[in-house]
């Protein structure tokens, strides 16, 4: 399988130069599906870090990057993409290879799906950076008016420090980098030690595009990194995707310089299904969103709150597509779901449902190991029932292909059976009465809701991100965009 060729540089990424990392540690990259080492990458020291912020605010206090047009930036963004296009089959077998996402996950969400996001932000490079704001009228003392003027101007907040987990590498550091680059802010990002190479290959293209140096630095490491990176005075916003808990510890690392945090946290989204809804079509939409990535997704529906007059239908409707599964090693034609990351995520899981049975919950389906896979972190969707949605798996993130099912008798006990959670990522809503369902999509406390199975993609113009525990601020559409630009605003004297 042809791997990105960087994996084998041994080398860091840091102002514009490929550099050896002063210490001796690295970290191995595992196949999840198979357990083999496909790499074994330097991990950054704290010297790393320290060189990688030294480049990003050089960069950004005296570099071209921040000065340059939109225009400029955009042209530059809009090569690197070409870049990434050409290398389009090399990462995808590279997804698959390191996240263990099955063929068309990795071709599609993983790839595709981040290359035209990657165009959405390029382009967003040339939106215009001052936009008028309304005329007012200011009485004078002693009679007249003075006619006063505004614009807003959006410019580059500085520089970022961008944090990714596992489970999606491309799409979750283009989704910080491109847009914060776009802006004109210079970056250091560190990828997930687990899923490491994808980042590598991003700064291969801004190496090959013409990124001017320091504009783009690229770490890698775990804990020690993260929290020099996020605590340092240079830094002056952060972007973080991961675990709440993670996020809280960044939220307080940053807190002493007083940096601005975007956080993209978990989530435990609820998917209600109304007695007249396609339950065909509600129990594909259900299945397809907890095992996706082996369930380990932040804004999947992994709570299923089904009508009680149709729930037993409904449940079986599920197994019967979840055991319809082909679990397996993705290099392997026909898989449709891969393994989960490591095998300390496949214990957690296993903790997860062993604890639901000892407490009365019913496993539906799976609740196992495949019996014919031996090696590769792999675990059969599980459906649970018999729990409530006060119990421990219906209300913390397992990460993992695990539903769990709760009945409901109306749409106010739904509505406030699926807010009763400490997250608010997403959520969803199947009914054959559209208006009721898009009611019901207002009244939950989620950063986006799909009706009826949504609009069968993930739309670059729509914003993306969470209430409560799941997050602050938002990804995508123009308040993703902006996320990364201070505001100012400008006064005229009109006369
Ligand atoms: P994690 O929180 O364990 O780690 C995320 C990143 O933080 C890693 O790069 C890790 O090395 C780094 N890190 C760890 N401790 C740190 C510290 N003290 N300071 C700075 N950085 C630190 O998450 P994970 O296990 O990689 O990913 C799974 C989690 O990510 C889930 O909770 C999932 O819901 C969440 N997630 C959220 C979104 C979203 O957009 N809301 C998307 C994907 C994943």
């Amino acid at each position: 399988m042809a791997l990105a060729g960087l994996a084998y540089k041994g080398a860091l990424y840091i102002d514009g130069d490929w550099v050896s990392p002063s210490g001796e540690s690295t970290e191995d990259v595992v196949n999840p599906a198979t357990e083999e080492v496909i790499a074994s990458l330097p991990v950054g020291e704290l010297a790393e870090c320290d060189a990688a912020l030294a480049a990003a605010r050089r960069a950004f206090e005296e570099g071209p990057w921040p000065r340059m047009s939109g225009a400029e930036r955009s042209a530059t963004l809009l090569r690197m993409l070409d870049v990434l296009l050409a290398r389009r089959d090399e990462l995808i077998d590279l997804v698959m290879t390191e996240t263990g996402a099955p063929q068309g996950l990795a071709a599609g969400l993983h790839v595709d799906t981040t290359l035209a996001h990657f165009r959405f932000f390029a382009e967003a490079a040339a939106w215009p950076n001052v936009e008028p704001l309304p005329y007012d009228l200011t009485e004078r003392v002693g009679g007249g008016r003075l006619l006063g003027s505004q614009v807003q101007v959006y410019e580059p907040y500085g520089v970022v420090v961008a944090i990714s987990p596992f489970n999606f590498p491309l799409l979750i550091n283009v989704a910080k980098i491109a847009p914060a680059m776009a802006m004109g802010n210079t970056v250091v990002l560190k990828p997930s030690p687990f899923t490491p190479l994808e980042a590598f290959v991003l700064a291969e293209a801004a190496e090959q595009a013409g990124v001017p140096a320091g504009v783009l630095n690229v770490v890698t490491g775990g804990t020690d990194v993260g929290q020099a990176l996020t605590s340092d005075p240079r830094v002056d916003l952060i972007t973080f995707t991961g675990s709440d808990t993670v996020g809280v510890a960044v939220a307080q690392q940053g807190a002493d310089t007083l940096k601005k945090v975007v956080l993209e946290l978990g989530g435990k989204s609820a998917l209600i299904v109304r007695e007249d809804a396609d339950l065909e079509a509600a129990a594909q939409f259900a299945v397809g969103q907890y095992t996706l990535q082996a369930g380990q997704g932040c804004s999947l529906c992994t709570r299923h709150l089904v009508h009680n007059a149709v729930r037993s239908q409904f449940l079986d409707l599920m197994a019967r597509n979840s055991q319809a599964l082909q679990i397996g090693d993705p290099a392997v034609g026909g898989t449709t779901m891969g393994p989960l990351i490591r095998e300390q995520q496949r214990q957690r899981v296993e903790r997860y449902v062993d604890e639901a049975r000892d407490d009365g919950g019913e496993v539906v389906t799976g609740g196992r190991r495949p019996d014919d896979l031996d090696r590769g972190f792999f675990y059969e969707p599980t459906i649970l029932t018999g729990v409530d949605n006060t119990s421990k798996v219906a209300q913390e993130e397992i990460f993992g292909p695990v539903a769990v099912v709760v009945g409901f008798d109306s749409d106010e006990e739904a509505v406030t059976i699926a807010n009763d959670s400490p997250f608010g990522l997403s959520g969803a809503v199947f009914s054959k009465d559209s208006g009721t369902a898009f009611e019901i999509a207002l009244q939950l406390r989620t950063g986006q809701v799909s009706l009826n199975g949504g609009s069968g993609g993930m739309n670059s113009w729509a914003p993306f991100g969470g209430y409560k525990r799941s997050g602050i601020g938002r990804e995508y559409g123009v308040a993703g965009v902006r996320e990364f630009c201070q505001t100012k605003a400008i006064h005229f004297n009109a006369g």
